[in-house]
């Protein structure tokens, strides 16, 4: 599926996916929810759209933006085992406690509904992130050194560093650590 935005879905599930809307969080930073519709398309492709053609409206888009960041900042304060702060745990609370989207049965395939469907989402996606961060998985919750994206670790082994090994920042890293190694290799001539 092409799309004129560039969202990805590395980041291990539905939360940190959201979080990861905002990218390059480490430099200049990067909008990914640049408008309604971006949003409205990123819902689509998150699985977490009624599939009916209602768009998010500027409100929904401030909401999400917010929510996104409480995300975010709740996830910050995990990895760097501090306390998370009241005002970013009310707000995944306060997202949380909305009727989420929920399930039918409809031609033989699962059809999601909710009565404002926006907000049924950014439900699921507050659930999401607060059954990370209250359950043993939070220990895997990780912040790429390169960009600053924050994903989930879900490797076996848990020794997962960057945010993606085949075509991001980890491979960035291997070949400036060849090139390192290259001309380390160059000077023992
Ligand atoms: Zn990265």
């Amino acid at each position: 599926m092409s799309s004129r935005f560039k969202f990805e879905f590395i980041a291990g599930g539905p939360a940190l996916n959201f979080v990861d809307t905002f990218g390059n969080r480490g430099g200049e930073g990067r909008e990914r929810l640049v408008s309604v519709a971006a949003f409205g398309e990123w819902l689509a492709r998150a699985g977490l759209s009624d599939g009916t053609p209602r768009m998010p409206a500027d409100t929904h888009l401030d909401d999400a933006r917010s929510l996104r960041e409480a995300i975010f900042r709740c996830c910050l304060c995990v990895i760097e085992d501090r306390p998370m702060g009241q005002g970013d745990i009310g707000q995944l609370n306060h997202a949380a406690a909305k009727m989420p989207l929920r399930p039918q049965l409809q031609d033989g395939g699962l059809f999601l509904v909710g009565a404002n469907p926006v907000e049924a989402a950014l439900s699921v996606l507050a659930e999401d992130a607060i059954d990370l961060i209250a359950s043993p998985r939070r220990a895997r919750i990780r912040q790429c050194p390169g960009c600053a994206m924050v994903f989930e670790d879900t490797s076996r082994p848990g020794k997962r560093q960057w945010c993606s090994s085949a075509s991001g920042c980890g491979n960035r890293a291997k070949v400036r650590a060849l090139r390192a190694r290259r001309v380390l290799g160059q000077k023992d001539v």
